[in-house]
Formats: C-alpha cells, sequence, structure tokens
C-alpha cells in the first residue's frame, strides 16, 4: 500500500479547481451517443473467436428452469437448484462456452481486480484454491468450467444461443423462450443475468470505417494476428507491428504492460488517465491456505471483505488490498470527528480530505516510476478514486519505460481522427499497423437494447414499458407482471459494486430456496405484488447519496458519461438498500430463510 500522506501539505481549494477543469475539458453534449453500435458498423468485432461454431437441431421441449446467462449467475443459481435438488435446468449463453465476461476477456494480462477469495464463486463447494491473490482470467474460466462440470449444467446447456424472445404464457404459468437458433421451448421459472459489461462499445471517431490495417475489440482478442496467449506467453508476432490501443481503462492498464514489452512501436491514445495503485499480486501457499479454509470460510471471507469495504467496523480485514485500504482510510477520518461533529457534510468532507491524500499518493507514483516526467505528468488522474474505476497494477507505470511505448495524450478531447493509415491526435497522425480498441462496454443503453430482446410478462406487457418511468423491482430481482422472473444484478439489492460476485452469489440462493419452495408446496407461480413493490422503491428512496455516479465526476461509465442518471430511467440510476450491502445480505438471509418471502405471493 501507498505511504499516508500528511494532511497539511494539501491545497484542497487548488485540487478542486484542478479537478473542476479537467471534468469540464471532457464534458461533451453527445454524452453516450458519443459511442457506435457495433453490431451495425462492425459485426465481425462480435464474432467468437475462440470456440467453433456447430450445428444444432432447435430445441422445442420444457425445462423446469432456464436461466439466460452462462456466466457467474447462471452457474451459481445452477449450482444452488442442484444442491436443491432441481436438476431440470438449462443455461443459455451466446458464448461457445461457460464464463460470460469471463468467456469473453481473453485479453494478455486479463485477472480479476479483487481478490480471488472473494471473487470467486463456490471455492469451498468446489475445492478450489486459488493460485494467485488476483487469479488470471484462464483461471477463473476454468473455474466457471468446474462448476458446470461439478453440477452437471454442461449436459442441458444452449451454447452460442441468443434468446431473441421471452414471453409469458398465462394459460400454463410458463414462460416461451425464442431464439436465434429456431429453439422454441418451455420453461416454467427463467432467471436473467443481463451482465453488466458485456455488449463492446467503439468511440464514435471520425473516420473510424476507414482504417486499412488490424483491428479488434479487446473483449474478442486476435492471438492468430498478436501471437501469444491468455497465459502470459509472448505476443511474438507484434515485434515488428506498430499498433494503438484507444481507451485507458481497467482494461488496457492490464494489457498495456503485455503490449509494451512485444510490440515494435505501441502508442497508447489516452483520453483521461486512469487512477493505478499498487497491486502487490503473490501466489498463495497451499499450506496458509489450509490453514484458512476450514468450513465456512468463504462466507466469512466475503462478509469481512463487504464489512471492511463497505465501511463498517470489523474485528480483522483478511482480504487487506487497495479495496479495504480505501475504506477503511474514509473511515478512520470520519471517526476522527467529534460526535456533535458527526454531520453528513463534516462527513463528506472528511471523505474529501481522505480520497485527496490518497490520490495525491497515487499521483506521486506516476513520477516515482515513470521515468519521463512529462509521460508521468500525463499519467496523473485528476478526480476522485470513485469517480472511475479504480485501477491497481504493478507493471502498467512501468510499461511507459519501455523504449516502444509512447503515451499520446489527448488532452481530455480523444482521438481525433481515424485515418486509412492510423490515428490523428492534435492534428498528428501516427501510422500503424493495428488498432485495438480498449473503448468499453455499453451502459446506460436501453435494458431491453443490451438483452438483445424485450421481456413480455402478463397482459402482453413489455418490461421496456413498464418501466418506462425508471427501474421497477424488489430487491433489484422480483417484479409486478413478470411471473416466474427473477433478474440476477446489484441494483435495487445490496447494489455492492466493488466485488459483483456476492450480489451475484447471494441472488443464486434467494432463486433456488424460492422454487424449491414452489415445488415443495404444489404453487405454480411466483410474484411480487405491487404494493411490495411500491414499498421497496419508497425504502430504497431512503438512501443517502451514492459515493458513485456523481456528475461532479469526470465523464464516464459511472456517471453516465458526465450527464449523470436523474430522470433517466435507466436501471442504473437506482441505488441500493439504505443501510448498505452488509445489511442487506443479513435482511435477504432472514427474508429468505424464514419461508415466507414477504412481499411475494406464491399460488
Ligand atoms: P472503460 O469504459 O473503463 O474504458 C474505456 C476507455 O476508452 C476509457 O479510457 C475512455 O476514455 C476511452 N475512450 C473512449 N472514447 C475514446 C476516444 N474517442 N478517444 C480515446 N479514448 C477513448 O472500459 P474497460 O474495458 O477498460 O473497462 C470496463 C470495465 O470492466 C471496468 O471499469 C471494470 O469494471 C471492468 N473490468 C474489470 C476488470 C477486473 O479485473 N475485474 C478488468 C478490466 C475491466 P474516458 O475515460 O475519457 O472515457
Amino acid at each position: 500500500m501507498t505511504q499516508q500522506a500528511p494532511t497539511t501539505t494539501l491545497d484542497k481549494d487548488a485540487l478542486r479547481k484542478k479537478y473542476a477543469q479537467e471534468r469540464d475539458k471532457r464534458l461533451r453534449e453527445d454524452g453516450n451517443d458519443q459511442y457506435i453500435n457495433v453490431a451495425e458498423h462492425f459485426p465481425e468485432y462480435l464474432e467468437d473467436p475462440y470456440t467453433e461454431f456447430t450445428e444444432r437441431a432447435p430445441v422445442t421441449d420444457h425445462v423446469t428452469v432456464a436461466f439466460i446467462g452462462g456466466g457467474f449467475s447462471g452457474l451459481v443459481t445452477g449450482a444452488r437448484l442442484a444442491e436443491a435438488g432441481i436438476s431440470d435446468v438449462r443455461l443459455i449463453e451466446k458464448g461457445g462456452d461457460f464464463g460470460g465476461t469471463w468467456y469473453w476477456n481473453r485479453y494478455p494480462g486479463a485477472q480479476c481486480d479483487t481478490a480471488s477469495f472473494v471473487y470467486l464463486p463456490l471455492l469451498e463447494e468446489t475445492g478450489h484454491m486459488p493460485s494467485e491473490k488476483y487469479v488470471h482470467a484462464p483461471e477463473i474460466l476454468e473455474q466457471c468450467q468446474r462448476i458446470g462440470k461439478q453440477f452437471n449444467l454442461y449436459d442441458n446447456a444452449l451454447f452460442h444461443t441468443e434468446v431473441t424472445g421471452l414471453t409469458w404464457q398465462e394459460q400454463d404459468s410458463r414462460w416461451l423462450i425464442e431464439t436465434n437458433r429456431g429453439d422454441r421451448f418451455t420453461a416454467q421459472y427463467v432467471g436473467t443475468a443481463p451482465g453488466p459489461l458485456h455488449v463492446p462499445k467503439l468511440p464514435g471517431i471520425d473516420g473510424i470505417e476507414r482504417f486499412q490495417g488490424h483491428s479488434f475489440h479487446t473483449s474478442r482478442w486476435d492471438y492468430d494476428y498478436t501471437g501469444g496467449d491468455p497465459r502470459g506467453k509472448p505476443l511474438d508476432k507484434l515485434a515488428d507491428k506498430r499498433v494503438a490501443i484507444i481507451g485507458t481503462g481497467a482494461t488496457s492498464v492490464q494489457c498495456i504492460p503485455h503490449l509494451a514489452r512485444a510490440c515494435k512501436t505501441l502508442y497508447v491514445c489516452q483520453r483521461t488517465p486512469s487512477s493505478v495503485d499498487v497491486r502487490d499480486n503473490h501466489p498463495i501457499d497451499p499450506d496458509w491456505f489450509k490453514e484458512i479454509a476450514t468450513p465456512g470460510w468463504q462466507k466469512r471471507w466475503l462478509e469481512n471483505f463487504t464489512a471492511n469495504q463497505t465501511g463498517q467496523a470489523a474485528d480483522e480485514d483478511l482480504v487487506q488490498d487497495g479495496w479495504t485500504d480505501l475504506s477503511k482510510r474514509v473511515r478512520a477520518k470520519i471517526m476522527e470527528l467529534a460526535p456533535e461533529d458527526m454531520t453528513v457534510e463534516n462527513m463528506m468532507a472528511a471523505y474529501e480530505d481522505s480520497d485527496f491524500e490518497k490520490m495525491n499518493e497515487i499521483r506521486a507514483r506516476t513520477n516515482a516510476v515513470v521515468q519521463d516526467p512529462q509521460t508521468a505528468d500525463d499519467l496523473k488522474a485528476w478526480y476522485q478514486q470513485l469517480c472511475k474505476r479504480p485501477c491497481f497494477h504493478d507493471d502498467y507505470l512501468n510499461a511507459y519505460n519501455e523504449p516502444g511505448c509512447h503515451l499520446i495524450d489527448t488532452d481530455g478531447k480523444g482521438v481525433e481522427r481515424i485515418t486509412e493509415k492510423g490515428v490523428v491526435v492534435g492534428g498528428k497522425e501516427y501510422e500503424v499497423d493495428c488498432i485495438i480498441y480498449a473503448s468499453g462496454f455499453e451502459v446506460g443503453t436501453p435494458f431491453e437494447r443490451r438483452a438483445g430482446y424485450d421481456t413480455v410478462g402478463r397482459d402482453g406487457v413489455k418490461l421496456s414499458d413498464y418501466w418506462a418511468d425508471g427501474m421497477r423491482t424488489k430487491h433489484g430481482t422480483h417484479v409486478h407482471g413478470f411471473p416466474n422472473l427473477f433478474i440476477v444484478q446489484a441494483t435495487q439489492g445490496a447494489n455492492l459494486i466493488s466485488n459483483y460476485p456476492h450480489n451475484l452469489t447471494e441472488a443464486g440462493t434467494t432463486i433456488a430456496l424460492m422454487v424449491k419452495h414452489a415445488r415443495d408446496n404444489g404453487f405454480q407461480e411466483i410474484e411480487v405484488s405491487r404494493e411490495a413493490e411500491d414499498a421497496w422503491l419508497e425504502l430504497l428512496s431512503q438512501a443517502p447519496p451514492m459515493m458513485i455516479g456523481s456528475t461532479l465526476c469526470t465523464p464516464g461509465y459511472y456517471n453516465n458519461e458526465g450527464k449523470g442518471w436523474g430522470d433517466s430511467g435507466v436501471p442504473v440510476a437506482a441505488g441500493g438498500y439504505p443501510a448498505g450491502a452488509m445489511a442487506y445480505f443479513q435482511y435477504l438471509d432472514e427474508w429468505r430463510r424464514s419461508g415466507k418471502f414477504d412481499g411475494v405471493e406464491f399460488r
């Protein structure tokens, strides 16, 4: 961890001014519309480079549970259902295997940025010991496959299959599922995991369609072109190549060290620097792991991480990393306040102080590591740490000391133009053989666009219409008028962003218990009442302001490209449980274990 900087060195007004200037420079009228639809403009970018497509006959049968998405959510729900004795479960997945995000993201250096012990689902159930504190992508994919095999989820799964229609059939209390492979089958229950970041997006840079060289998006890494592999084998085919990478978010931070070592010339086109703190990854010692992996260990670690990470008092910090450090610092600052001074205003000021200190340390790190002073300066992030996804990496800054690696800072403006031969920044053309788009994924576009289908519930009501004025759920999972449907995501639930899988594993447990309860008691339908949905939304409205998503932040997907979520009607707008993520998980556990499922009708 970086060292604490003394508060006295802070010029808070100057920092506030600098943050505002840097944000204003980046605000754009077109917001999210600056990105172009990949399916429309570059459909080839969405092809699966990893698994061959195999023909199969359309499926027309009935299953007890269908789950749309074969990532962590589907796998954990499938596993929990299997444990509850419900094995007639079908996962439908657009990729060629399980894994979701980790099926697609195989770029060099990809790894989890939350500690493996709390990030990887079902470690205890599968008996897997993570090899590193932050494991690399191939091991995460293997854990997905392990879950799939152990809980027999492969037999009934449909891969390379995209759902095109999901319609409630009132007459027999079932969902009809239609797909792009001609399938038309029914399921009594449907789970969906829309996935927060799975539709790649491309910047609408003038001339993007003109480039004559090679190009791809990081989520479909072209190892045929670059050489190497996701396990870190050098990208040997780039030794004579000039490459530009566009974007410097969390993906870039992980793959740039590999590119910088391999390319003849690498141009990193930066619009906004990421904050990059120390990672401190290390292999796991099996003897140490044996000691901690006593029954119930993963639940304990999950709860401990969430408690530390959401600023709650905890006796110990098991994970001890940049995430818990961040929260503990804020908490320590707040605890310095006298009881009579504990006002929201003072607490926000304490938060700001802590953040200034932390960000000063992170900025100082660029000078300590990067040899070229201008590059070091250009790599400094001028915003609060939670304005963008905080990054942690031990090799990223060092990559700029490689002789062939050049930071092309665009001073917040982005790449100006793309030509047949390369990229233009500040009027200067950089000729390249390949452009890699590390430009992220759609957030804030309509839910049904990202899902690829609209859900049609009772009386033909579409989910997009039901949510036209904003997302309405109980727990982020249950929607009135959409019986036997479970949506698995974080919004309007715990809203825990840092360790996203914690939300998903909890939801999987809930769904399995509810389906089992219905089966054991002969119920055909499960539906939340409109009143319960109203009451839940009313409760959420009492939540304190969220730390992320503020319009005072530099633009990005956290704050709807600077416009804020306000009245956008987009699901991300809503916050989480007012008492915080830990309290939510406790509440949820009691809610489902009581067997009453308050607010939800079984019939
Ligand atoms: P991001 O959306 O975070 O980054 C996209 C990048 O593209 C930004 O740097 C953006 O700049 C830049 N960009 C967009 N348009 C232009 C333009 N016209 N010119 C130049 N640059 C441009 O995508 P990532 O794929 O990096 O990360 C997405 C998310 O995925 C992360 O935030 C994280 O939640 C998750 N992730 C998680 C990892 C993990 O380990 N668990 C690893 C990697 C990603 P600007 O900032 O100015 O908009």
